[in-house]
């Protein structure tokens, strides 16, 4: 990692963004979709500041540029050219299965990268880094500070500063010769709260910076009379769970308490921070990305779901077009569930391929409600594998179908289109 980096500056931003527009000056935009501008997005362009935001906290001017960058870069294939954004910045970062397309937002990425320093510095304070850090802050790393100092220091300490608070919080102990664990104020005896919380008075100054080691008997045992007047009896109960300490045990461990194993991870970091969009999970997005087919029809069933196509309907929200009608049909009103399922057109396309299936049901289902009933895995539809594997095919087939209309006045018969859904549906299953 590189801890001792150089000045930062004004160009080492401008670096990061000359560096991203250099990438996309060597990308042929106009010939990729969105499915491959999305993989280039998330795998390129945001990976570029990855490297700076380890040591430092980029200036939110230069975050709101990056995300500029690949916001127009997603939607137009182009830097500099601003497009309709058919979901906001903010849905794109969600995690996939909330509705999102799982992008890095950049804050906290940036947040979670600087909490591996600070882990590493709390864990790891022999390492030579840690220690030249130290030495130049003037900070004792085996007492772990409350806080850093980080009046005068460089852009690094400053950075990490900000963080230290949130390193600490997800920090616990498990406790081996109990020279460096604090009684009171680390999380050792229980898994939510220092010990300070669940005192019945105030603690004796002679006792308050004592760490564990300190409050055990000549013979190894807990010296239950030092202190277990001034806690709960659920606290003193949690104590007596835990092996008093012992020079035979090795030095005191510590773990990330957001991470399943305890391992600190940045991942893991950043779900963390990213609290608590994660938990409203919702199934439906699972319906886009466990679709089995190709990349491509993922994404756009992912936009069906936003109700997001750009019909006249959606257009005329966002005030883009007066006209209203279906090109096709003359119906009155062009919206997604109208194109994909109910305009005469494509409706003769799905009797072409539902035959014994429920007409009733199919054609009166509302969009999200037809959509997870044709995409979920258990439906009741015979042949339900295939099935759902076709019916992907056939809403962006019928897109694709209605597109071309418009923009040719040409013709398909549905008899070609729905044949043509069917082998591409084989093929992909
Ligand atoms: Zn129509």
């Amino acid at each position: 990692m590189p801890l001792l980096h150089r000045r930062v500056s004004k160009q080492t931003y401008q670096g990061i963004l000359d560096k991203m527009k250099q990438r996309l000056s060597g990308w042929a935009a106009s010939q990729l979709s969105f499915a491959g501008r999305i993989t280039l997005t998330q795998s390129v362009l945001q990976a570029i500041p990855i490297y700076a935001m380890q040591t430092t906290n980029l200036p939110a001017s230069i975050k709101t540029k990056i995300d500029q960058v690949c916001r127009r870069f997603l939607w137009s294939g182009n830097a500099k050219m601003r497009k309709m954004s058919l979901i906001s910045w903010h849905t794109i970062c969600q995690p996939k299965l909330t509705g999102g397309l799982g992008f890095k937002r950049l804050e906290i990425m940036n947040g979670a990268l600087l909490l591996k320093v600070a882990w590493n510095l709390i864990t790891e304070p022999g390492k030579l880094c840690a220690q030249v850090l130290a030495t130049k802050y003037r900070v004792s790393l085996s007492d772990i500070p409350q806080s850093l100092p980080t009046r005068h220091g460089s852009h690094l300490w400053k950075s990490v500063g900000r963080v230290w608070d949130h390193a600490k919080r997800g920090l616990r102990w498990n406790v081996g010769n109990g020279l460096r664990v604090q009684f009171w104020w680390d999380c050792w005896a229980t898994t939510s709260s220092p010990l300070a919380a669940f005192t019945l008075k105030p603690i004796p100054p002679e006792l308050c910076d004592l760490y564990v080691a300190d409050f055990v008997t000549a013979d190894g045992n807990w010296n239950w009379p030092k202190f277990s007047y001034l806690l709960s009896h659920n606290a003193v109960m949690r104590i007596a769970s835990v092996h008093p300490p012992s020079a035979w045990n090795g030095p005191d461990k510590a773990y990330w308490a957001a991470a399943t194993h305890g391992k600190f991870t940045v991942k893991s970091a950043y779900d963390h921070l990213a609290q608590p969009s994660l938990q409203e999970r919702d199934t439906i997005w699972r319906l886009a990305w466990s679709w089995k087919g190709p990349q491509s029809i993922k994404t756009f069933i992912w936009l069906v779901l936003h109700n997001r196509l750009k019909t006249r309907g959606e257009l005329t929200s966002r005030h883009l077009t007066i006209d209203t009608h279906c090109e096709r049909c003359g119906y009155e009103l062009e919206t997604t569930i109208h194109v994909l399922r109910d305009c005469p057109y494509s409706r003769s396309v799905w009797l072409r391929l539902l035959r014994d299936h429920n007409h009733q049901e199919f054609f009166n289902a509302d969009l999200v409600g037809w959509l997870s009933r044709n995409l979920q895995a258990s439906n009741k539809y015979p042949c339900s594998n295939l099935w759902r594997v076709m019916f992907g095919v056939a809403i962006w087939q019928i897109w694709f179908w209605r597109n071309h209309f418009i923009f040719t006045k040409e013709y398909w018969e549905s008899d070609v289109i729905a044949m043509d859904i069917k082998v591409r549906a084989t093929e992909i299953q």
